[in-house]
């Protein structure tokens, strides 16, 4: 029976052996089948690659896929050639004999699907081949692959909008799991996909616990999570430098957790010895840096940890997104404080390039650090910067637990003026930890080398924990209600924002997580600080949170984003 006759389902189940399309697979289909462009977003997992694998085969002629994933070409084609599907890919890790016969396939019409490298398809030789055989469509997956904001930028994408000029009548598909309305406008233009019919899925992941502590002893809690939680579980834990990677790879080792590091550092055959062990092997652990990830199809990862703050809610999303792809429970950790707040604004500040790089960087960063400091539902917070509104998850740290929130207004203006008068006194500038010990009246070498004890504002900050003051300070950092310094060194700075709060034109309302309620309360200094629990009704709908929310913003006289 010739496969054009084949109806998209009868593929899916001769084929692939599944019974029934997920979400928007079918009409995805169909509309490519029709010969119809398409981008569709759709979440790590959801299953993309049948949106172009079956037109593919329903359709006359060869499927072209473009794929960054040049490591993981081998392995699709294997599975796809084990299910009887004619697939071949070209890419610069194959000898040129094997590319003549997989070209000569091509142009005999022996294949269903041919995958390509960018950076391959992009050369004349390609170009010239492909002209002279017969191409069904074209998949450009990865695409956010175009952006050039993302992580995951690759310059050869921007000439992809070459192949509508030179097959205006060929189907093209662009897949990503990257969603926010701004990608999604860039991959369309860029690609020259304006026109195209998107399909956008859901982006929750209703099965994933998001969870985000304080940090502390990180490798520590690290530990503690994994052993108390997803004991012999596989998971993923990410870090953002190869030396934090190896260092905390070593750690888990040592604790019993078998563990092996990733990241672009090492070389080629220990990255895919590694990653091939984790993909194979049950209950291990891969410590990466965000080189790892892409691409891997392994249903069964229980947990994701960060052990240092994502740089964007985009990043996030997409790394957590690896976790529980089998649909059944999972959580999503991560571990963030103070030092990543300074080291992050300190990093854009430092970074080359135009300011409006910088500032993209810096919205990218407040995002992050918002879904961080939230005192409502993460899931409700993460989703809505995909622009997709649910009601609060009920699978959420904030959700199970709801943190309180404070009044830190007083804590605020304290540590605000600490940084004012030593600036203006002595024209001196410090980070966290030496302001801190000066609020808590820590009589340090420090200390008493400049004469700090002497400062108005010595000791005056005694009634909270050295902990307590970092969450003060980091919050403030995360409102841009204090900077980092220019200089550098991690010094800290006012900002204009800061001025009002030391006027008290602004009242704070802070996170506090549920397991530091048993700090000592000592000094009359905080009777200012209201406690608000989030109350259980205020977590039945939407509108129930928003109405709570501003009638605690009312009575304490603030905007309600603050609560
Ligand atoms: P994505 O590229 O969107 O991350 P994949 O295409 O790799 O996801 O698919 C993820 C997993 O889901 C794969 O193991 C795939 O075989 C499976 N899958 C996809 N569609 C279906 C379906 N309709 N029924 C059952 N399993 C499916
Ligand atoms: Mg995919
Ligand atoms: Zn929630």
């Amino acid at each position: 029976m010739p496969a054009t006759l084949e109806s998209p389902l009868d593929i899916l189940q001769r084929v692939f052996g599944y019974e029934s399309f997920r979400g928007e697979q079918q009409a995805i289909i169909e509309h490519v089948v029709e010969g119809g462009d398409a981008l569709v977003l759709m979440p790590t997992g959801g299953g993309k690659s049948l949106c172009y694998q079956i037109p593919a085969l329903a359709r006359p002629g060869t499927g072209v896929v473009v794929s960054p994933l040049i490591a993981l070409m081998q392995d699709q084609v294997d599975a796809l050639t084990e299910l009887g599907v004619r697939a071949a890919f070209l890419n610069s890790t194959q000898d040129w004999r094997t590319a003549r016969e997989v070209e000569q396939a091509f142009l005999d019409g022996e294949l269903d699907l041919l995958y390509v490298a960018p950076e391959r398809l992009m050369t004349e030789r390609c170009l010239e081949l492909l002209a002279r055989g017969h191409i069904a469509l074209f998949a450009i997956d990865e695409a956010h692959c175009v952006s050039q904001w993302g992580h995951d930028f690759r310059p050869e994408y921007l000439e992809l909008s070459l192949l509508s000029e030179r097959w205006p009548e060929v189907p093209r598909i662009a897949l990503t799991a990257t969603a926010t309305a701004a990608t999604r406008q860039e991959i369309a233009q860029r690609l020259n996909l304006v026109s195209a019919r998107h399909f956008v899925a859901s982006f929750d992941r209703p099965n994933i616990r998001y969870r985000i502590v304080e940090k502390a002893d990180v490798k520590r809690q690290l530990l503690d999570f994994i052993q108390g939680e997803h004991a012999g579980d596989c998971g993923i834990v990410y870090a953002l430098s190869r030396a934090r990677v190896e260092d905390t790879a070593e750690f888990l080792s040592q604790h019993g957790i078998p563990a092996l590091p990733y990241h672009a550092g090492l070389s080629a055959a220990t990255r895919a010895a590694n990653q091939s062990r984790f993909l194979r092997e049950d209950g291990l652990v891969i410590v990466a840096t965000i080189a790892f990830g892409m691409g891997i199809d392994k249903p069964d990862v229980r947990f994701v940890a960060h052990i240092d703050l994502p740089k964007s809610v985009e990043g996030y999303y997409q790394e957590t997104g690896r976790a529980g792809r089998d649909g059944l429970p999972a959580t999503a950790w991560l571990a963030y404080g103070l030092q990543d707040v300074v080291q992050q604004r300190r990093m854009i500040d430092e970074s080359p390039g135009e300011d409006m790089f910088r500032r993209r960087l810096g919205a990218q960063l407040d995002a992050m650090l918002g879904l961080c400091e939230t005192v409502t539902c993460r899931r409700q917070r993460l989703l809505a910067y995909f622009d997709q509104a649910i009601e609060p998850c009920g699978n959420c740290d904030t959700c199970l637990e709801p943190p309180q929130a404070w009044d830190g207004t007083v804590a605020a203006q304290k540590i605000l003026s600490a940084v004012y008068r030593l600036w203006r006194e002595r024209g001196q500038r410090f980070g966290a930890g030496h302001l801190i010990d000066i609020l808590r009246g820590k009589a340090t070498d420090r200390v008493k080398q400049y004469a700090h004890d002497e400062l108005s504002v010595y000791g005056v900050g005694a009634d909270l924990s050295e902990q307590a003051w970092r969450g003060v300070l980091r919050q403030l950092l995360a409102q841009s209600l204090l900077a980092v310094d220019h200089e550098g060194y991690g010094t800290l700075a006012l900002t204009e924002g800061s001025r009002e709060v030391l006027k008290g034109e602004r009242t704070l309302m802070f996170r506090r997580e549920p397991e530091k309620r048993s700090r000592s309360r000592s000094s009359g200094t905080r009777s200012k600080e209201a406690e608000i629990e989030l109350p259980e009704y205020a977590q039945a709908s939407f509108q129930a949170l928003r109405a709570w929310r501003a009638e605690v913003a009312r009575s304490h006289g603030v905007p309600a984003y603050v609560i």
